[in-house]
């Protein structure tokens, strides 16, 4: 199954130093709840029912933003980047979860975690390992940590380690548009991975110290 709601507008060549994990495209035809101008500032908000990512202009999306709005239809995204670097995942762990690709997002929801992976396709839902993820957010609280909808634990994996970051849910669309933008052939191509490294070098810049944030 490919989920593609929601990222037509992450798709496009990069409006921001491909550094910066936060998205900043412009939006034309205004708030997409309340169709006023959003201005220069506007932020994201998850259709639960639809599963897709709404630009909202800033009223709306404090609207949504209110502990009591947590549960319903309309949730917006928060803007905060954690890691762990206490308890990193270790490559066998990584490989416990059944991930067939090096990078992948886990995202929950009422039904339960799912996996997508970024592919030239868009978010490709992929099978999880769910008891060898429960595991593993017991030793991880980390992975645990995620707000439902709306925040994603995002995992790169490559040769010698694994970086695991609670994140904003499109920070992970982002990531899915870039892959859909640059990755040409097999592997990908040498411009696609030097957009998929700074969208990472981007996300660990702004990722502070789960357990110590506030
Ligand atoms: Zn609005
Ligand atoms: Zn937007």
């Amino acid at each position: 199954m490919t989920r593609r709601a929601g990222l037509r507008r992450f798709v496009g060549p990069a409006e921001v130093a491909p550094a910066s994990p936060r998205p900043s495209h412009p939006v034309q035809d205004g708030c997409e709840l309340c169709a006023q101008p959003t201005g220069a500032w506007h932020g994201h908000v998850v259709d639960t029912e639809h599963r897709s990512i709404l630009c909202t202009c800033r009223a709306c999306f404090l609207l949504f933003t209110s502990p009591e709005a947590g549960g319903g239809r309309y949730r917006a995204v928060p803007d905060r980047y954690l890691h762990d670097d206490e308890r990193p995942l270790t490559k066998a762990e990584w490989e416990g979860l059944g991930i067939p690709v090096g990078a992948a997002f886990l995202l929950r929801g009422d039904g339960g975690t799912t996996a997508f992976y970024p592919s030239p396709a868009g978010a490709t839902e992929c099978l999880l390992n769910l008891e060898a993820l429960a595991e593993l957010a017991a030793a991880h609280p980390l992975l645990a940590a995620a707000e439902p909808e709306v925040e994603a634990i995002l995992i790169h994996a490559t040769e010698d380690q694994v970086e695991a970051y609670l994140v904003p849910v499109d920070v992970c669309y982002r990531l899915v548009g870039t892959v859909r933008m640059y990755w040409k052939g097999f592997d990908g191509g040498q411009e696609a991975h030097e957009h998929i490294d700074g969208f990472f070098a981007g996300v660990r810049s702004a990722a502070r110290r789960f357990g110590v944030e506030g």
